[in-house]
């Protein structure tokens, strides 16, 4: 059946962050056109193939949805998007942290700022902020759920085929995501839907990654977290040159190895990488960034001095973690740096505190590859030279549209992928509706 609906037809496809939101500000404008007597029908259908809306908003932030940021600043906002700043000022200006707040709040989520300015409802339920974009969406919006796209062609208007139907639309958003957590539906269709109107695709790489480490050890410490902790990521990339990438923030050990968001960020910007067990880059922790390298020497040594009867290993929880203390210990005895574990602390010659402060402010780990399948985002998709980011359509193909991570953009964790996601939707719905 082909159906050809009179008036405008605006197509959705993708009811995630983007495709929820670009729907709610369409129907809201068609709404407000329609109260002032306009006499033009315009429709919105919006295409899914789960059975309800925003999947991957509802289990974002562990189900919390860390729906924004606190930042509101927007040139330090941008300094969170390792792929996408530039392209994003306009649409971050446009619907910036604190709009997208008021959205909310004016649509009945009230919304709390934790300490580290992540955003989330003061419900910590990411079905609160499904809802609200449901709510306001649906009077206009005549919903595709279980409805997969499966081809995309433009003669006169887009041409959207699914199994069931095809439908004729003037104006497409691609808002179908990334290819990361693929259970959520967000299976990367969207790249070949834009490649069929004419796109290319850059290359695709996870963001957004735990981190697997050669050293058995992280197993022993699995949960130890540390809420402030200046990681590097030394990367050869080639034999000749290394790249080094660095972060501050939170860490924790994992069986496997290393998370947290100061992994996770380095995994961002590390993206394009390839870490393999025959391949594997440096990281090097510095679990103490505030105290510089010879404040750290002094303090050890005047722990030494006032604790000079303590076992080692138990005169260093004074700076970290006893399990933590336990594994330096015994890489300093393998190292044959201190003879056993029972030396007390007044022993400490001065190799032995160099090679002790040495551990703790450049503990090193060797990665051998990043947790496969557990991704948050795609790094790379729709070029940005392609779209125009005043307006978010493309340069290829006029009254196509892209919204959210589908895009070339992706940001570190704290909000900023879907703050990404609400400001890019937001654009495109306000400029279709500025061209029906
Ligand atoms: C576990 C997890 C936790 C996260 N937590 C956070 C967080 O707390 N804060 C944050 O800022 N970011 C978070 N992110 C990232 C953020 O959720 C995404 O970047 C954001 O949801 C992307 O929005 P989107 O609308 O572009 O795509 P998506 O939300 O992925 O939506 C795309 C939609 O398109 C649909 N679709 C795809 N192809 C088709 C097709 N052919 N036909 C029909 N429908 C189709 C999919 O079913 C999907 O519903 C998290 C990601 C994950 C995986």
């Amino acid at each position: 059946m082909n159906t050809r609906t009179s008036g405008k037809t605006i197509a959705i496809i993708g009811g995630g962050a983007a495709g929820m939101m670009a729907a709610a500000r369409l129907a809201e404008g068609i709404k407000s056109l329609q109260e002032k007597n306009s006499t033009q029908e315009i429709k919105i259908v919006l295409f899914d193939k789960n059975d309800h809306l925003g999947a991957k908003v509802i289990i974002s932030g562990g189900g919390r949805c860390n729906v924004t940021t606190g930042i509101a600043d927007i040139k330090k906002l941008l300094e969170n998007y390792p792929r996408g700043a530039k392209f994003l000022r306009t649409a971050m200006h446009n619907f910036s942290p604190s709009k997208v707040m008021e959205w909310f709040e004016s649509h009945s989520v009230p919304l709390k700022t934790e300490e580290d300015l992540r955003v989330f409802p003061q419900s910590d339920n990411g079905k609160d902020i499904v809802g609200a974009l449901e709510k306001a969406l649906a009077p206009i919006t005549k919903l595709h759920l279980r409805t997969n796209v499966t081809n995309i062609s433009k003669r006169t208007g887009f041409i959207i085929q699914t199994k069931k139907e095809t439908i004729t639309a003037d104006y497409l958003l691609i808002a179908t995501g990334g290819s990361a957590y693929r259970q959520t539906g967000s299976t990367g269709d969207g790249y070949a839907f834009a490649q069929a109107l004419g796109h290319t695709i850059t290359g695709l790489a996870p963001s957004l990654s735990s981190f697997i480490t050669k050293e058995p050890y992280p197993k022993d410490l699995a949960g130890v977290s540390f809420t402030q902790t200046e990681i590097t990521l030394a990367s050869n990339t080639s034999p000749t040159e290394t790249k080094h990438f660095t972060r501050k923030g939170p860490l924790v050990f994992t069986h496997r190895g290393v998370s947290g968001p100061a992994i996770f960020a380095l995994s961002g910007m590390a993206a394009y990488e390839t870490f393999s067990p025959e391949k594997p880059h440096q990281l090097s922790i510095n679990f103490v960034p505030k105290l510089s390298h010879t404040e750290l020497l002094n303090k050890l040594q005047e722990q030494a001095n006032l604790h000079g009867k303590k076992e080692f290993k138990n005169f260093l929880d004074i700076f970290l973690p006893k399990s933590l203390c336990e594994v330096i210990t015994h890489i300093l005895i393998k190292q044959k740096k201190l003879t056993s574990e029972d030396m007390h602390a007044g022993q400490m010659n001065a190799e032995l505190k160099k090679e002790t402060a040495k551990l703790i402010q450049a503990f090193p780990l060797t990665i051998t590859g990043r947790s496969p399948g557990e991704e948050f985002v795609t790094a790379g998709g729709v070029p940005l030279t392609e779209v125009d980011p005043n307006t978010m359509e493309s340069k290829i193909c006029p009254n196509l549209y892209f919204a959210g991570e589908v895009l070339d953009i992706d940001g570190f964790t704290g909000g900023f992928n879907l703050q990404a996601s609400w400001a890019s939707g937001y654009l495109a719905g306000e400029s279709i509706l500025s061209q029906v």
